[in-house]
This record gives C-alpha cells, structure tokens and sequence, in this order.
C-alpha cells in the first residue's frame, strides 16, 4: 500500500471545453431571462424544479450514468465542467444536485433493478429529488454509532428514531437512509447498519424545520414512528451498509462544490477592485486568485483520477479541507477592497455586498458539511500512513 497523495495535472480535452462554451450560453441566456441573479445565495430560490428539468432536458444531470437507465455515458471530467459552471455562476441547482452528485451514483452501485429501472430516469428528467439522512443527534461524524432503526415486518421493515442536520427534507421525494437493523458486534462496530431508500411521503415520517442563524429553513429534524419501507428498499446487503456509506461520502467530498460556493465574492471583489487597484488591494488579489487557481488544478486533478477508474479519498480529503479554509478566509480577505462598504449604486456593487453578505453568514458551517475539518486531516493522516 502506497501511503502518499498525488495531483497529476489534468488537461481539458476538446469535448469538455466544447461543453463550456455551450453551458455559459446556457447560463447567459438563463440570466438574461431572469430565472436567477448571479451569486445572490438565495438559499430558497437556489432549489428551483423548473431549472432542473431544464438542466435535466439539456442531457446535464446523470452525464456519466449508462444510457442503458437513461444516463448519457458522458467522463467525469465533462461532469466536472459543467458543476464548475454551474457553481461559478451561482445557478440554482439544489433540488437535483445530492441526486445527481450522490443517491443516483449509489442506486446504481447498490440498487435493486426495479428501482433503478424506476428512478434513474426520472433524477435526469429533473424531477426526482434527494436528501441525506446519515446525522442523527447523537451521531454525526461518528456515523457508526446511529441507532435510527428498522424492525423486519412482513414485506419490509419498520423504521423508528431520528435524523437532524438533513437538508432539504422538506422538498425532495426521496432520503437514502443509514439505519439500523441489528447491534454492531464486538469485533466490528460498523456491523449491522443499512441503506434505505426512503419515500419521504410515508405514512409515520414528519419533517420538522430547523431555521439557521441566517434565517433560512434548510435543516429539518425527520422523525420516523413506524414508517414502513418495502423489502425493495434495502439498498445493498442487509448490515453491511458501511462500505456503501463510505462511497457515498466519496462522491459528496471530491467536487468543485465543496470550495465554489461563495466564489462570487471573489469575482465580484475582482469587478469592484477595477482594472488598476491600488497596491494592496492588488496584492491580496493576486494572492486569492493564486490559492483559487491552485485548488482548482488540484480539483481539476481528481477528477482525472475519477475518470481513470481510482478512488482518491485522501486527495479529495485534502481538497475539501483547503478549499473550505480558502472559502472561509475569503470575506475577510475582499472585505479590503470596500472597507466601508460600496456607495455607489450600480447594479454589479449591490451584488458585492450581497455576496459578502451571504459568504460571510455562510462561512461556519463549510468546514463542517460533508465531513468536519478534523475529520477530513484524521483521513488525510490515515491516507499518509500516520496513524
Ligand atoms: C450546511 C450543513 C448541511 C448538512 N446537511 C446534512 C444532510 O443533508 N444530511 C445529514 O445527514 N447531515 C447533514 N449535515 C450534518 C453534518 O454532516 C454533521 O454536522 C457533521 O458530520 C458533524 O457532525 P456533528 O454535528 O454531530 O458534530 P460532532 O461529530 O459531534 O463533532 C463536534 C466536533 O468534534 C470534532 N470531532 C468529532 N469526531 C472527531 C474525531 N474523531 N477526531 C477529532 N475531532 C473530532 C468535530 O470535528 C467537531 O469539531 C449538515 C451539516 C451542515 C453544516
């Protein structure tokens, strides 16, 4: 076993910067229509059904996937391109995007064929939608130790306990669910835990809001009482879900989303700053656009690893890592630029201070999503052999 990382270059071959030039037309004309504004951080306006089935319709969502369940065969670097894209110009795509970054990826791994043959195609339609619900209170980066569970029933399984922290549970049709169906044993803890597809309409399962500091409505608690899931649903084998959650984390962590989300502070900065700011405005420009476009080749990089069929969990670790700190880092950094705000009421800095605004109310939680900063360097340090 090799215990270091690597960050091959990656070069853009001609389809996907084809696919570019076709996506900002795509995104020019959508924002020349007024289906969204650019780097607002709308967080409700951000899960838009219209938009994905727009999206959907284009051949956007499931572009790797196998024709065969109605995917489009397409690499995972042209994947990469277009979520750049669509993240670089603030598109509104929550409601499909766990789907297509995740569950699809996971129902196609572990899935039953019915259900397969049933959801792939409505997720690249755009109008099938999931949530995660791995969190639960007494469990977060510690997954293993979840005790939502399921009872064998006649047919299925009975789901009782909760999940928290789960995103968008209000507005998708779908979670896939880390439960419990038997007592971890004494030689391994990670034993006994299963994936479910869970349909969020069943009877037995409420949805209750939890509001952020910013205000918003995006976490919710999912309480489950006797919620019943068909045997159809078992994502996988029975008990041995772990190797399957692990994946799941893999396709969650390694993309541009996990350091692009607050990207139009940085650009907006850049148009506020001018064509000659001063010199200290210029330097932290050119410091911010010199870690940006580092962690973009390094990102660039695992999706070439993606594409060659490997698993990177320590480069995407360390991906993450940098990127969220980079991300946190930002408001500060391009607050200089406008100490005291921007006056002038063009419409481009009313959009810096909107920006700031929500990269700043957003800032906490990007090291904790998806993996806490600590839990990603205990990976790194397992990947580098050191523990
Ligand atoms: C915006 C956002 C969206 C989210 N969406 C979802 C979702 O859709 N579905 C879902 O299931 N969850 C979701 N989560 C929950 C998220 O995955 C958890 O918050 C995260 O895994 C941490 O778990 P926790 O909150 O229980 O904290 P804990 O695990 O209790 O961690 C508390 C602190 O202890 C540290 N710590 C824990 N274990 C170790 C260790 N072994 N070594 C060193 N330090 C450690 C952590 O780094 C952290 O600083 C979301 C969270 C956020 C912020």
């Amino acid at each position: 076993m090799s215990y270091s990382f690597r960050f091959d270059p990656m070069q853009f071959p001609p389809a996907a910067q084809a696919l570019r030039k076709e996506v900002r037309k795509f995104l020019r004309e959508e924002i020349d229509k007024g289906t969204f504004t650019p780097g607002a951080g709308d967080m409700a306006a951000n899960f838009n059904p219209d938009f994905s089935r727009k999206v959907g319709a284009r051949g956007w969502i499931g572009m790797t996937w196998p024709k065969e369940y109605g995917g489009h065969d397409r690499t995972q670097i042209e994947r990469y391109v277009l979520t750049e894209e669509f993240l670089a110009h603030g598109a509104p795509v929550r409601a499909h995007w766990v789907a297509d970054r995740q569950s699809g990826p996971v129902l196609l791994r572990y899935g039953t064929e019915e259900v397969r043959r049933k959801l792939i195609p409505e997720i690249v339609k755009g109008e099938c939608y999931f949530c995660i619900g791995l969190s639960e209170p007494n469990s977060g980066s510690d997954l293993f130790a979840a005790s939502t569970k399921a009872v064998k029933a006649e047919g299925g399984y009975k789901v009782t306990g909760t999940k928290i922290w789960t995103s968008n549970a209000h507005r998708t049709h779908y979670m896939i669910g880390l439960i419990r169906t038997s007592p971890p044993t004494a030689d391994n803890r990670r034993h006994g835990l299963s994936q479910f597809l869970i349909k969020m309409d069943t009877p037995g399962i409420t949805v209750r809001p939890i509001i952020n500091l910013a205000g918003h409505h995006d976490f919710n608690e999912v309480h489950f009482d006797d919620a019943f899931v068909p045997d159809a649903h078992l994502i996988g084998r029975e008990n041995e879900a772990w190797k399957q959650a692990t994946d799941e984390l893999a396709y969650e962590r390694s993309g541009p989303d996990r350091w692009l989300e607050t990207l139009a502070a940085f650009t907006e900065g850049v148009r506020v700053a001018g064509a000659e700011p001063v010199p200290h405005i210029a330097e932290t420009l050119g410091r911010e656009t010199a870690h940006l476009m580092t962690l973009r080749r390094m990102s660039a990089s695992v999706a070439g690893m993606l594409q060659a069929g490997e698993t990177p969990m320590t480069e995407a670790a360390v991906v993450k890592d940098l990127g969220t700190n980079w991300e946190q880092a930002l408001p500060n950094a391009m607050r200089l630029i406008a100490p005291d705000g921007v006056r002038s009421p063009s419409a481009n800095d009313r959009t810096f201070e909107q920006v700031m605004r929500y990269a700043t109310h957003i800032a906490p939680k990007l090291t904790i999503q998806g993996g806490t900063r600590e839990v990603l360097r205990g990976i790194i340090a397992r990947g580098l052999g050191l523990r």
